[in-house]
């Protein structure tokens, strides 16, 4: 893929983020690693959604510094530059604020995995990541720590919001986009009563068959 190409993807994906009801105001953001170079592309800082274009997305390398002239990058961005330079594997990073999830981060509790949708997605619970205070590296750390030999691809880092990854820019969006549908699911059946969470060889069984039955056979 181009980098012009990625710019388009990065760009068209936080459309996505207003579409599932992820983002308010200019909260949320999307990143995606540049194939073959030490450089990754994402939302610049406090842009509206409705003014994102391919050309305003911010190019930085992996340490998080801008390397052409434009705007500031998201004020995430050290968090996201942290991922891609300790997770070689991730291909796009996600961070949003959407409303269950952070319903559980807000009382820092992970979220059990009592829906075979999060069994199929997540390969267990939602993870609950360490407080950590913007603008240095430490929510970066806390990211990797929790996910790093962890089946789930996001994150709920404590009274904060979610951090989704991915292959690639896509996969993370979907990541976020699911953990929102599985925290709202799990939030509400919460209300009634206590959650009941599937047993371990049964989650495993699920993760399994999703990963490598699910979906169109694709044929060469
Ligand atoms: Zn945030």
């Amino acid at each position: 893929m181009t980098l012009h190409a990625l710019r388009e993807q990065v760009c068209e994906l936080h459309a996505e983020l207003v579409r599932y009801g992820l983002v308010a105001w200019t909260a949320g953001n999307v990143s995606g690693r540049v194939p073959g170079a030490d450089l990754f592309v994402i939302k610049p800082s406090g842009v509206g959604y409705d003014d994102l274009t391919p050309e305003n997305m911010v190019v930085c390398d992996l340490d998080g510094v801008p390397v052409e002239p434009g705007l500031r990058p998201s004020s995430d961005t050290a968090a996201h530059a942290y991922v891609y330079r300790h997770m070689p594997h991730v291909g796009g990073v996600v961070h949003t604020h959407s409303t269950y999830a952070s319903a559980w981060a807000a009382r820092r509790e992970a979220v059990p995995c009592a829906l075979t949708a999060m069994a199929d997605e997540f390969g267990g619970e939602i993870p609950l990541g360490p407080f950590a205070r913007i603008g240095d590296e430490s929510i970066g750390e806390g990211i990797v720590a929790t996910l790093d030999g962890h089946r789930s691809p996001a994150v709920i880092m404590a009274n904060h919001g979610v951090f989704a990854i991915g292959a690639d820019p896509r996969a993370a969006v979907k990541a976020a986009v699911m953990c929102e549908d599985v925290a709202r699911t799990t939030h509400l059946a919460r209300q009634l009563g206590e959650l009941v969470p599937i047993p371990d060889a049964d989650v495993a069984a699920l993760h399994d068959r999703y990963r490598t039955a699910y979906g169109q056979e694709v044929t060469a």
